[in-house]
């Protein structure tokens, strides 16, 4: 790869790009069309022990700015993000193989948002005063010191944004390590930090595999873990970092439930559904993979899907007219096709797609199975591919029901026009992030979470605050100290 916006080096540390050729080599594939267009090596414990001293030793300088100092600097990082987008893009294209079309809306800018966003709420993270008689009580909204953010590859950039972005916001140095799988967006979003004034030391990244992301998670130094991967790697993650008696974030997978109701407009419901298990190429932790549909518009709704499903233009990322890109990685392409296999011969009707598309590169036809029942694998674990499964329903009661049957609890989505009822099932539903009368919006302002194994805390909007900050209590006494003796 020859690009304006290719990293330099592995690690990004104390300010500067740093390689270590010592650690294994990691390949970095184009997932459009196989090839290897870059190499990363895993970060050995000698650069791990740099990452951490250095973001312990610059946080405390950090945390003494003022909000409005730190935030000028996020928000001036933000407007660089901005500028470099279409460039941020092509990487961003090039780390994960989602078509240029999304990368351009999608990724970057929505770095850009958090950064703005958190840089502006950044000074006004204040305490209370709390009068007691004479005395008083006040309280600060302190930094919990050095963070660990993890990343998961579908969005690589995003994701280092909606940790760091909070995390520096409110005074705290932070060491991530992006997925081996897309090592290089991360990268880019430390150099744009420092490049707007971020001292050195307060944002570093460290590639490497699940090992690397368990040193960094069981070092004393670290205060807090950040997660955003799968369940099994958040169990893992939660129970090392409460040895430790750390503070967690984990943002994990999910299985999410989308009603579309009698009444519903069927192409709004379609477009949702189209949203919902397709765009990344399904590879996005809140979609709406169960797809549950009332049985009165259950074939309507069917036909108009396949058309438009069909409408999906696959091919080369770099061509703004894809709408449609390859898996991540070849191994994710084939743990997909295992899972299409399984819902054919579990006996679901296949709609549309169900193969491997005729082309290079690891993409998947978007797949669409009907009469899909609730017992089937793929109704029970998350894909992370283009595989939508229709499941038909009768009652209100009913698919509330149905829908809560499952260890996640990420999203969940109504399409209706009644809105007595959308509000009535939503407020049933055991899941963090809901839509109604749409599907996985994700501003910046919102709460972003999950319940159940889906994980704990939330990310984005004044809730990542209380997530990255600490609240110390002062007791003033103005008068005598009385004692017993
Ligand atoms: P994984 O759980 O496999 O990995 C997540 C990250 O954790 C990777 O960087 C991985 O490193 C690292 N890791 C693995 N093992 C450990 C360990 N023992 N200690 C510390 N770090 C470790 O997830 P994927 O990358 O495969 O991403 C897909 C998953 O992410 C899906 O389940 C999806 O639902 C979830 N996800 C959740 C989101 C949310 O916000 N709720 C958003 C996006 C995705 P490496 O892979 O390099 O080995």
């Amino acid at each position: 790869m020859t690009h304006p916006a290719q990293p330099k080096a592995s690690h990004f540390i104390n300010g500067e790009y740093i390689e270590d050729t010592a650690g294994t080599p990691i390949p970095v594939i184009y997932a459009a069309t196989g090839e290897q267009i870059a190499t990363v090596h895993a970060a050995t414990p000698a650069i791990v022990e740099q990452a951490l001293s250095t973001a312990k030793a610059a946080q405390k300088a950090w945390a003494r700015m003022t909000g409005t100092e730190r935030g000028r600097i996020l928000r001036r990082a933000a407007d660089i993000m901005r500028e470099r987008n279409h460039d941020l893009s092509v990487l961003e294209t090039y780390d994960t193989g989602k078509p240029l079309q999304e990368t351009l809306v999608a990724d970057a800018t929505s770095g850009a948002d958090a950064l703005e966003y958190f840089g502006g709420l950044a000074a006004s993270l204040t305490g209370e005063h709390i009068p007691l008689g004479e005395d008083w009580v006040y309280t600060k909204r302190e930094a919990l010191g050095l963070c660990v953010g993890i990343g998961a590859w579908n969005y690589p950039t995003q994701i280092a944004c909606w940790k760091g972005a909070p995390a520096l916001a409110c005074g705290n140095a932070m060491v991530f390590k992006p997925s081996e799988t897309t090592p290089l967006c991360a990268l880019k979003v430390a150099e744009i930090l420092i490049e707007a004034g971020a001292p050195a030391g307060v944002f570093n990244v460290v590639q490497g595999m699940g090992e690397v992301g368990g040193a960094l998670v069981t070092d004393p130094r670290v205060d807090k873990v950040s997660l955003t991967g799968s369940v099994p790697t958040g169990k893992k993650v939660y129970a090392a970092a409460a040895e430790g008696m750390k503070h967690v974030t984990m943002e994990l997978g999910g299985k999410s439930p989308l009603i579309i109701f009698d009444d519903a407009d069927i192409d709004n419901a379609v477009g949702g559904a189209i949203n919902g298990n397709f765009y990344s190429s399904g590879q996005v932790c809140s979609n709406g993979t169960r797809v549950f549909v009332q049985k009165g518009i259950k074939e309507k709704f069917l036909a108009r899907l396949a058309e438009r499903t069909g409408n999906a233009i696959l091919g080369d990322p770099m061509d703004e007219a894809t709408s449609f890109g390859p898996m991540v990685t070849e191994n994710q392409m084939n743990i997909v096709l295992g899972y299409i296999q399984k819902g054919k011969e579990e006996g679901a009707r296949l709609i549309c797609g169900g193969k491997r598309a005729d082309m290079d590169g690891y993409f998947i036809e978007p797949t669409v199975f009907a009469d899909v029942t609730d017992d089937m694998t793929i109704a029970r674990e998350e894909i992370f591919g283009p595989v939508m499964s229709v499941l038909d329903f009768d009652t209100e009661e009913e698919v509330v029901a149905r829908a809560n049957d499952t260890e996640f609890g990420l999203s969940a989505g109504v399409f209706t026009k009644d809105f007595t009822r959308a509000h009535r099932v939503i407020g049933n539903l055991e899941a963090g992030s809901c839509f109604i009368n749409s599907y996985n919006d994700a501003p910046v302002e919102a709460p972003f979470g999950g319940v159940k194994a889906s994980g704990v805390g939330r990310e984005n909007s004044k809730e990542a605050i209380k997530h990255f900050s600490q609240v110390k209590s002062v007791y003033v006494r103005m008068g005598d100290v009385e004692a017993a003796f």
